[in-house]
């Protein structure tokens, strides 16, 4: 919380703000985007949403409740902290671990009854000896590595004797078959109907094997992209957030973004024509302006490639961050004409007025994809939940 009292020297009805970065989300557009995902689902196809890294920076719980309230019926994750974490919740919906625990974690990964994956034998046998002084029955999905040469086994007849294995084993059981697409946001790109084809011919065999798995391969671009890859549960993270996985423009895919991102004026200064702003004077006034200082940096999750690289908005209006971005704050040229007062709020991905700055927007920017942008907010950035 700032010190300063924020009301002061503001503008009548200005819309003010006094928390120095607060990422504000919208639970119900995360349950409004699961139901926009799920109209579009086919064959009956279930939607299992992805709330590892704490829900791409949303929150791990509010967006894991919200998902569910927007009817999905599968959860999953990726360390065994965070399934322990949403296990606590006793939610009620299977939690699937997406990558394998550390050799030293299976234990801590068996206790917190999530689904766990694994491709070959030896790892079958691992989960098995660390399920059974538990006394716990581990539901096991295999995953076939169809070209992203992470996780999964290259050949089908592996991943099926994974497969065969668990069936066989006391303490496991076959519950699903997996793959991962490398390509499915580049629309076009053969590489995915590649790793498609490969996927449903290995598919096919497991299920004639164990009639009771469940195939899945989907994230939020194909699933948007392809309803033949919904099979029996899709996994989507980044839609579930209302953010594009095609990094264009998520409205116009039908999704409604989760986060805005917002600061307040804290100061402002007048600075003279050759006078400079911030590190390494990377901004000196070509001629006599205002400048605004807004507690938010890179400290925060604003990343310091977005010096003299990006836009906020005040009062409904755009302006130009300059200066070195620094960890604690940025630094705005409000022009010499600006009624920019203290106390204003700031808005750096949202929409004020008629201005819109996407979490999009803001990728491009710096050269990444909107997931990098929201995961990078820490956790010195608040997260406050339905306002307004
Ligand atoms: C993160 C992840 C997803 C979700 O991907 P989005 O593009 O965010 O929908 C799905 N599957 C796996 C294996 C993942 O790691």
């Amino acid at each position: 919380m700032t010190s300063i009292d924020p009301q002061a020297g503001v503008a009548p009805g200005a819309r003010t703000a006094s928390i120095r970065a607060e990422a504000r989300v919208s639970t119900s557009a995360i349950a409004a985007n699961c139901e926009f995902l799920r109209s579009r689902l086919t064959g009956g196809a279930e939607l299992c949403a992805v709330v590892k890294a704490d829900g791409y920076g949303h929150g791990m719980e509010q967006a894991a409740r919200a998902a569910l309230a927007g009817g999905a019926t599968r959860l999953a994750v990726v360390t065994v902290e965070e399934a322990a974490g949403l296990a606590d919740l006793e939610l009620g919906v299977p939690i699937l671990m997406l990558a394998p625990a550390a050799p030293g974690d299976l234990a801590a990964a068996v206790a917190t009854g999530a689904e766990l994956t694994a491709w070959s034998p030896e790892q079958i046998h691992e989960i098995a000896v660390a399920a059974a002084p538990l006394g716990r029955e581990v539901a096991i999905h295999v995953k076939l590595d169809t070209g992203m040469s992470r996780f999964g086994a290259k050949t089908a007849e592996e991943t099926l004797a994974a497969l065969d294995a668990a069936a066989s084993s006391e303490w496991l059981r076959p519950a699903g078959v997996w793959t991962h697409f490398a390509t499915a946001d580049e629309p076009g790109d053969e590489f995915f109907s590649e790793q498609m084809r490969r996927f449903a011919e290995f598919a096919g065999e497991a299920k004639r094997r164990h009639p009771d798995v469940l195939a899945h391969a989907a994230n939020s671009a194909a699933t948007l992209r392809e309803p033949a890859a919904h099979l029996d549960f899709v996994r989507c993270g980044i839609a579930i957030y209302g953010l594009d996985p095609f990094q264009g423009d998520a409205v116009a895919t039908g999704l409604q973004p989760a986060l805005t991102l917002h600061s307040y004026v804290a100061s402002v200064r007048p600075l003279a024509a050759g006078e400079s702003a911030g590190y390494g004077r990377r901004f000196v006034a070509q001629r006599d302006t205002r400048i605004a200082t807004i507690p938010i940096g890179y400290g925060d999750g604003w990343r310091r490639a977005l010096t003299n690289n990006s836009d906020v908005l005040i009062g409904g209006r755009r302006f130009a961050q300059r200066g070195t971005v620094s960890m604690d704050s940025i630094t705005v040229d409000l022009e010499a004409d600006s009624s920019v007062l203290p106390g204003a709020l700031v808005t750096l991905i949202g929409t004020d007025g008629p201005e819109r700055i996407t979490t999009e927007d803001v990728a491009r920017q710096i050269g990444t994809i909107n997931y990098e942008v929201t995961c990078g907010l820490t956790a010195r950035t608040l997260r406050r939940y339905d306002w307004g």
